[in-house]
């Protein structure tokens, strides 16, 4: 008998039917727009043949906005109605941005600055949707249809305004947002499925406004996040700004008025860019008072004056390394991303840092574009086999807290999930028979530093002496980033668990901050700890002092009883004050007044435990 097939209502499967998605760089200077076209992923051009669309928006008193190399063409003339860079101030207060120079009138608002222009007050979220509408219409006209959604990136080191604003100005520009996609992903996408190369991977993306590097573990068909790092205030433009300045300072000028900075700024980027192909280049220009700047500027001079901000390049790439557990060593290929990664110097230090010459067989200025491509694709729904899963790391440490106020972290941030890591830990007290378990989120060493996630007790624990109890706790992380914690007493088995959400209510924002404030107390933060660490030795052996003299105290004389008990006071004054090196000291200064002590009560109890029993069983 032949079995009737029933499908679903609303689920008739309809003929394969391609849907339109496309991938969007929107870029701090330029901006792409990709897709997969017949199964080759493509930049899709304008009319003129360009791929990039610098992310330039002019504003006219007529109403008229323009976007793009038109745009671009006036920033000299009319600087203030020319928005470039907006990416910069996308979720951003003015007070984030104050050391930025800018020919922009500025006007505050709640949450997000906003702009004044001759077509009147446009906040960064409306300019960013006119440079996204161009690119839709320029995607609607090519690809001669709707589109069902766009995959957009952002730097990895966007935080959550930042993030909500790109959102924000996709829906105003019409486009359906599948999905915020981190730009060195999309970049390791792109190259994942066209080298199909198994290994770690570093991303290193300079472009015109951010710095981010990523460290990525590709095996056939699977992306894994191993770390992420970078510097969302530096790019091209740094580089364009020092020689900006140096340019000033040889043609002996001081301060100049919007429309001239503006000028030497884009002559500046473009000697920049010609140092790239060329062993010297000349700035020639005429400012606004006819006063003449003409300049020679040899490579290795203007690779002199930026040396730093190469160098600064990389410490985030180690920062990345350290948290991933890795050297230099073990990445299989650096893949560069970012116009900026053109400049000859920058290829050298990334080469001469990782020992190997970086990648750079896809173009890096498209290369972020070509890999939202792919994942709108995805997305949409025209690729049903072959999915790439995309794994995650936990954005910061999780441990518990332990004696003297600490956390001991049991699984590091960076930690790709899903994982389980487990540790032993012991009771303080004599016949403890309960243990608190408190479970935190952060990298500082103090427990009142950290976020407190939950807390719960484990009890029934047999009663034993103190640090003979094994109690093993467990954290567990599964795929969607949820935390159980349990606690288990091992010669019991008693046990205890709870389930919590460490992502939850914690911005990225948040996130970096607490990431910034372990960077900054790092050094007070192991003061700390000592002082804490020398604090609980110092409790536990005064405690052990004070129980022994009270069940023994006949064993020792009137000064040897007076000796220890000086010995415990001076420990105690140290102790309520902040000197690691003093409590240890006094600390062990108790134990050297205690060893004598120590010796008899062992030889008593030895006695003691003899007596009664008859010698021929002790033989
Ligand atoms: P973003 O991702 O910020 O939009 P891009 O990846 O488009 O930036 O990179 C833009 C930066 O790359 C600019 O600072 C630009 O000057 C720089 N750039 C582009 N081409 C070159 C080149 N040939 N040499 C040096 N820098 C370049
Ligand atoms: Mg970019």
């Amino acid at each position: 008998m032949a079995l009737l097939q029933i499908s679903e209502p609303g689920l008739f499967a309809a003929p394969h039917q391609h849907r339109l998605a496309v991938g969007i760089d929107l870029g701090t200077t330029n901006s792409l727009v990709a897709t997969v076209k017949s199964g080759a992923t493509v930049v899709l051009p304008d009319e003129e043949g360009h791929g990039l669309l610098p992310s330039v928006v002019h504003y006219a008193a007529d109403g008229n906005t323009l976007v793009g190399h038109a745009a671009q063409a006036l920033q000299t003339h009319d600087p203030a109605n020319t928005i470039v860079s907006v990416k910069r101030f996308m979720g951003r207060g003015l007070t984030d941005i104050a050391d930025l120079a800018s020919p922009y009138r500025f006007v505050e608002a709640p949450g997000m600055l906003q702009i004044k222009t001759v077509a009147g007050v446009k906040s960064p979220v409306e300019v960013s949707a006119d440079i996204l509408r161009s690119l839709k219409v320029r995607a609607e006209q090519s690809l001669g249809g709707e589109l069902v959604g766009a995959v957009i990136t952002v730097p990895a080191y966007f935080d959550d305004a930042q993030r909500q604003a790109t959102k924000d100005a996709a829906r105003l520009a019409g486009l359906n947002v599948l999905r915020l996609l981190n730009e060195p992903t999309a970049a390791a996408i792109a190259y994942g499925l066209d080298n199909a190369a198994e290994g770690t991977y570093i991303i290193y993306d300079l472009g015109g406004g951010t710095f981010d590097v990523s460290i990525l573990e590709l095996t056939r068909g699977v992306f894994e996040v191993r770390a992420t790092s970078g510097d969302s205030q530096l790019g091209g433009d740094d580089f364009d700004h020092r020689l900006y300045c140096w340019i000033l300072e040889k043609a002996g000028l001081s301060t100049l008025n919007a429309s001239d900075s503006r000028l030497l700024l884009t002559h500046a980027r473009e000697a920049k860019e010609a140092l790239t192909e060329h062993d010297s280049t000349r700035v020639s220009a005429v400012l606004s008072d006819g006063r003449i700047v003409d300049l020679e500027i040899p490579a290795h001079c203007f690779h002199t004056m930026t040396t730093h901000l190469v160098q600064k390049t990389l410490m985030p790439v180690r920062k990345a390394l350290r948290d991933a557990k890795l050297t230099p060593a073990d990445i299989k290929g650096v893949v560069l991303v970012g116009g900026a990664t053109r400049m000859p110097h920058v290829r050298k230090a990334v080469a001469d840092f990782f020992g190997k010459e970086p990648l750079t067989n896809l173009d890096p200025d498209k290369v972020v574009a070509l890999g939202a491509a792919m994942q709108a694709n995805v997305l949409a729904g025209n690729k049903g086999d072959d999915e790439w899963l995309l794994l995650d790391v936990i954005p910061l440490s999780l441990g518990l807290e332990t004696m003297g106020g600490l956390v001991e972290k049991i699984i590091p941030r960076n930690s790709t999930i899903p994982t389980a890591r487990a540790q032993e830990f012991t009771t303080f007290k004599d016949g403890q028979t309960a243990m608190a378990i408190h479970v935190l989120q952060g990298e500082r060493e103090l427990v009142s530093d950290c976020r407190s996630l939950a807390r719960f007790e484990l009890r029934g624990i047999p009663p034993m002496v103190a640090g003979a109890a094994r109690i093993r706790v467990t954290f567990q992380i599964d795929a969607d980033g949820l935390l159980s914690v349990s606690a288990r007493e091992q010669s019991s088995g008693v046990e205890s668990s709870i389930v919590v959400k460490p992502s939850y209510g914690l911005s990225d924002e948040e996130i970096s901050r607490m990431l910034t404030d372990s960077m900054q107390h790092a050094q007070d933060d192991i003061e700390a700890r000592k002082l804490a660490e020398a604090r609980v030795e110092a409790e536990s052996l005064s405690s052990a002092t004070r129980a022994a003299l009270a069940s023994d105290g006949e064993l020792l004389n009137t000064d040897e009883r007076a000796q220890v008990e000086a010995a415990l006071e001076s420990l105690a004054l140290c102790a309520a004050k902040n000197d690691p090196a003093a409590i240890v000291a006094a600390t062990e200064a108790l134990n050297a007044a205690t060893t004598e002590f120590a010796g008899r009560r062992m030889d008593a109890a030895v006695r003691k435990g003899l007596s009664g029993h008859k010698l021929d069983e002790i033989g």
